[in-house]
């Protein structure tokens, strides 16, 4: 059984119909990327799988069981967004403990839990700074640790490292593969950039005007792509 079963997945917005009947699966600990050009319904189909966004149409399954109309925090799945949504007034580690706090786990655990993500995510020794306090990579660190710390099933991405510069970019995508393996997790990412999503992803969903155009591995887009889009998206690269 799949990890994730997206199934006709639509969302309308008026006249606009910005998800298309979208299906696919994720299996346990892949890493899958949307990959889509901007206006494609991208983080649309990660709003609802996250609880955000309620759907027009479709199913959405989570381990085996339907997640559409329970709330957010009810789901086994933490969202890293594009701006990060730190909290600018707390510390590192408070905003990494914050989803413990709320779910009344006590202080001592927090703490553990909360060294032990910081190790994760090379940060240790960093927990009573603000986020103004680091780089723009520290600060992805600290969002992807809050995402992490309570072990949820599936982590999704909204484009977080669209800020960074290319060097940056590239090393946090050597950190996000290194981190998704030590913790067994499962992740989705969303992003314009094919760059991005053809180095990290087990595999990808192509996505154009709120319609799947293909599924597959980074070789199936590359040797077999199934459409004009798809040739031209993924040959885009350099
Ligand atoms: P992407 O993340 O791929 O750039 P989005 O999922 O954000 O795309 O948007 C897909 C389409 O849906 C776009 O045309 C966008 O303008 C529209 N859209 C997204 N959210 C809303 C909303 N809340 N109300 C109306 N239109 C929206
Ligand atoms: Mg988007």
């Amino acid at each position: 059984m799949s990890l994730l079963n997206v199934r006709g997945l639509t969302k309308e917005f008026g006249d606009l119909t910005a998800v298309d009947d979208v299906s696919f699966d994720i299996e346990d600990g892949e890493f899958v990327s949307i990959l889509g050009p901007s206006g494609s319904g991208k983080s649309t189909v990660l709003r609802m799988v996250a609880g955000f966004e309620e759907p027009t149409a479709g199913d959405i399954d989570l381990d085996g069981a339907g997640i559409v109309g329970s709330p957010p925090f009810e789901r086994d799945v933490n969202m890293v967004f594009q701006n990060l949504a730190l909290f600018p007034h707390l510390t590192v580690a408070e905003n990494i403990g914050y989803g413990l706090k709320q779910s009344g786990v006590p202080a001592d655990e927090r703490r553990e839990r909360t060294e032990r993500m910081l190790e994760m995510v090379r940060l240790s020794g960093y927990g009573d700074r603000t986020p103004s306090e680091l780089s723009g990579g520290e600060q992805q660190r600290v969002a992807l640790a809050r995402a992490l710390v309570n072990e949820p099933a599936l982590v999704l991405f909204d484009e977080p490292l669209s800020s960074l510069d290319r060097k940056l970019r590239q090393h946090m995508q050597t950190e996000l593969q290194r981190i998704q393996a030590e913790t067994d997790t499962t992740f989705l990412y969303v992003t314009h950039d094919q760059e991005v999503a053809l180095a990290v992803s087990d595999r990808l969903v192509v996505l154009d005007e709120g319609r799947i155009q293909q599924i597959g591995t980074v070789e199936d887009l590359y040797e077999a792509p199934e459409s004009r889009f798809v040739a031209d998206f993924i040959g885009d690269v350099n």
